[in-house]
């Protein structure tokens, strides 16, 4: 399982999961919300509560309406892993 961010994120940008994330899971490229990283998220759940948009949801929870958030917050981070290595 893992955590995902989905769309009352866009444009909140509350940093209060990431400054709660015991493992620095969560960021944002400037653009309009927060992501999880799904391969760094050990599943703690502690962003949850302290979002004030509830925009948080364990992945199996998604409500189906934002269930694209899932693969947005993977690819984020592929993304950043293919900048990543372009840059080396
Ligand atoms: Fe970070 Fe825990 Fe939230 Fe995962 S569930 S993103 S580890 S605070």
């Amino acid at each position: 399982m893992t955590y995902v961010i989905a769309e009352p994120c866009i444009e909140e940008k509350n940093t209060a999961c990431v400054d709660v994330c015991p493992v620095n899971c969560i960021r944002s490229d400037g653009g309009p919300q927060y992501y999880i990283d799904p391969v760094g998220c050990i599943d703690c759940g502690s962003c949850v509560p302290v979002c004030p948009v509830s925009a948080i949801f364990p992945l199996e929870k998604l409500p189906k309406k934002w269930k694209h958030y899932g693969e947005s917050n993977k690819s984020f981070y592929q993304r950043e892993m293919s900048h990543a290595c372009k840059s080396k």
